[in-house]
């Protein structure tokens, strides 16, 4: 069985003094939130990481960087290493998210590499993969999936795959509240996950969690992850609210709040 992970991906929102305050907010509040039967990993932009690193110590909730850099070290103005993330407090990494392909131009060959770092410094990658709308209605979807798939974790072994995450992010639904019915993320997943086991095998396909992403909110995360191969969602736009996020950590667990 996969444990549903739910990740929050902040993107550049929140200063330090923010991201404490929703870590106590989070853990603190009312209710206090349940972290059981579920993984959280949040995902803060880099100044923010050692905060929300110390906030969360010792209650097993992750701490991902946004992106990075393949090389340790060097001249490479504005970039972050897996060693320095490390340092500052992250057990994640998201690699290849929409964002940066489309603004940063990642490529797939840039998302391996940074992958292969990533794994190197005993980070967790989270790989994101996703079509754009014009993919999707030219018919493109499964292609585009297994060029990112196959691409992103070339020459990874079977055992590295089973540990790292992909997250399935159509382009076309983040950040637009426009998100992939369950069928929609029900299907690409399992073409997602077939794809890893012709690559890697069924061991290593069975074991990697593949997240949903693109417009989860409280009132549909129950539903996606009812699919039976999504483990979970990565959430931009509703993490950044400390209550919706911990309605769909507990949505994405099965239950409700
Ligand atoms: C994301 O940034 O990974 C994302 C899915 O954003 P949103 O939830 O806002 O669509």
């Amino acid at each position: 069985m996969r444990t549903p992970l739910l990740a929050a991906n902040w993107k550049m929102y929140k200063t330090v003094g923010e991201a404490e305050a929703f870590v106590s907010a989070l853990l603190g509040g009312t209710e206090g939130v349940d972290l059981a039967g579920a993984e959280i990993v949040i995902a803060p932009p880099f100044t923010a990481l050692p905060a929300v690193a110390t906030g969360v110590r010792g209650t097993g909730i992750g701490v991902a960087g946004q992106d990075l850099h393949w090389e340790a070290e060097g001249a490479f103005t504005g970039a972050i290493s897996a060693g320095m993330l490390v340092e500052a407090g992250a057990t994640h990494v998201i690699v290849g998210h929409s964002e940066r392909r489309r603004l940063f131009g990642d490529t797939d060959d840039a998302v391996n590499r940074k992958t292969k770092a990533a794994l190197a410094a005993g980070l967790i990658p989270i790989v994101c993969v996703g079509e754009t709308l014009e993919e999707r209605d030219g018919g493109e979807m499964p292609a585009v999936l297994t060029r990112q798939v196959r691409g992103g974790l070339n020459g990874l072994s079977a055992e590295q795959v089973g540990t790292l995450v992909v997250a399935y992010e159509p382009v076309w639904a983040i950040g637009t509240g426009r998100t992939a019915s369950a069928a929609q993320a029900g299907e690409a997943h399992a073409h997602i996950r077939s794809t890893l086991s012709d690559a890697f095998g069924a061991d290593a396909a069975d074991s990697c969690r593949i997240l949903y992403g693109g417009s989860v909110k409280p009132g549909n995360v129950k539903e996606l992850v009812a699919q039976a191969d999504v483990d979970g969602a990565l959430v931009g736009g509703a993490s950044l609210d400390p209550n919706s996020f911990h309605q769909i950590v507990a949505g994405g667990r099965g239950t409700e709040l």
